[in-house]
């Protein structure tokens, strides 16, 4: 993520701090200054925050040690204002890994609550008569309560919160994964309404969780069903074999032309078969005024995208659109083909259409009337 610095490693996993959460430190420093606290207070304030954000790193490496437990690797958790982000490099789809990786975050904060309890329930915090007010400012009483909420908070029923993913995990057992993710999506959506429209009269902040929730339940509604939808197709069934390109010493003005003829903004350039980049048509309008129509072709190459083997599954191509709209397929180097979001959508449209205009297989083989 932009903006975040290493800050250290646990259990092997990176840490990361992002410049927000720094900012918030700040915020929170100095609100509690201008509030007329002491020196004492503010610090005691920014100390609350950052073990409360400790709970919050030991919830994300819950969710970490249990996926690797299933070989799951965890590239990194960065510290957000938001709370913790595990970035898992893939999410476990079989229904008990998933129940178990989701369920081990909020798990975490349980524990912890729990043996803040017992220990405070030792020093006597909780000892008769209660002090209300004493107790709800002590440090540790605070820090207790704020792991229950976390708990709570994390285990509502709705995506993007580990709730939703224990919910879909259960759902998962008894029917297929897409149906379970769209309820799962629907009882967040639901969820959404309700926070959102008591959030107007109770907390503001409610209404803005609220628009989180909806958005995250409709996102990995959409996310789930294409990658069904991609499920058993390869860069081979999402092929573009026929288009232009220019050599690598072609002059620009060529190059140019070729683009106004034919339509093809996105050119690729190979220099005796071998493929070195694309040319977008911002790229060349760059190149024609920096360095002249004359100059060879391979000047004004924009993107150097990786190439895709025949055998890439689509679902790990399209993380890949990014940078380039247009992705090359290469075979030991050599260009045989192209593959853009707009193929990768035919090709699922005819996984779900079989006998289509596309499918020239079936085409040929079926007997002449
Ligand atoms: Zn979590």
């Amino acid at each position: 993520m932009k903006w975040s610095w290493n800050i250290g490693k646990i259990a092997g996993i990176d840490v990361r701090i992002h410049l927000t959460f720094l900012l918030l430190l700040i915020f929170i420093g100095f609100s509690a200054y201008s509030a007329g606290g002491s020196i004492e207070s503010v610090l005691l304030e920014l100390a609350f925050v950052l073990v409360l954000f400790l709970s919050v790193v030991l919830h994300e490496l819950g969710h970490a040690l249990v996926a690797r437990r299933f070989g799951f690797s965890t590239k990194d958790i960065t510290l957000l204002p938001i709370g913790g982000l595990a970035r898992l490099e893939k999410m476990p789809e079989e229904p008990k890994q998933e129940l178990l990786v989701a369920g081990a975050g909020p798990l975490v904060n349980v524990v912890i609550s729990g043996v803040l309890f017992v220990v405070l329930l030792l020093a006597g915090t909780f000892a008769l008569p209660l002090n209300l007010t004493s107790l709800l400012n002590n440090f540790w009483v605070r820090i207790l309560s704020a792991n229950l909420t976390l708990a709570v908070f994390n285990l509502i029923p709705a995506f993007p919160m580990d709730g939703g993913r224990v919910l879909r995990a259960f759902l998962s057992i008894r029917m297929d994964h897409v149906k379970a993710t769209r309820i799962a999506a629907n009882v967040g959506r639901g969820i959404a309404v309700v926070m959102g429209i008591a959030g107007f009269f109770i907390n503001p902040w409610l209404v803005l969780t609220a628009l989180f929730v909806w958005y995250g339940a409709g996102a990995e509604a959409q996310s789930t069903s294409l990658k069904a939808g991609l499920h058993g197709l390869t860069v081979r069934d999402a092929l573009v074999s026929q288009f232009y390109q220019v050599e690598a010493n072609q002059p620009l003005d060529s190059v140019f032309q070729l683009m106004m003829q034919t339509g093809q903004y996105t050119l690729p350039v190979t220099s005796n078969g071998h493929f070195l980049g694309f040319i977008r048509r911002s790229d060349l309008q760059a190149a024609l005024q920096r360095v002249g129509n004359r100059a060879p072709s391979y000047s004004a190459i924009g993107v150097e995208p990786k190439g895709l083997a025949l055998d890439t599954p689509l679902t790990d191509v399209l993380p890949q659109f990014g940078s380039s709209r247009v992705l090359p397929v290469l075979d030991n180097r050599a260009l045989i083909g192209l593959v853009t979001p707009e193929s990768v959508q035919q090709s699922m449209w005819l996984k779900t259409h079989p006998n289509q205009p596309g499918d020239y297989q079936t085409e040929k083989d079926a007997p002449s009337t």
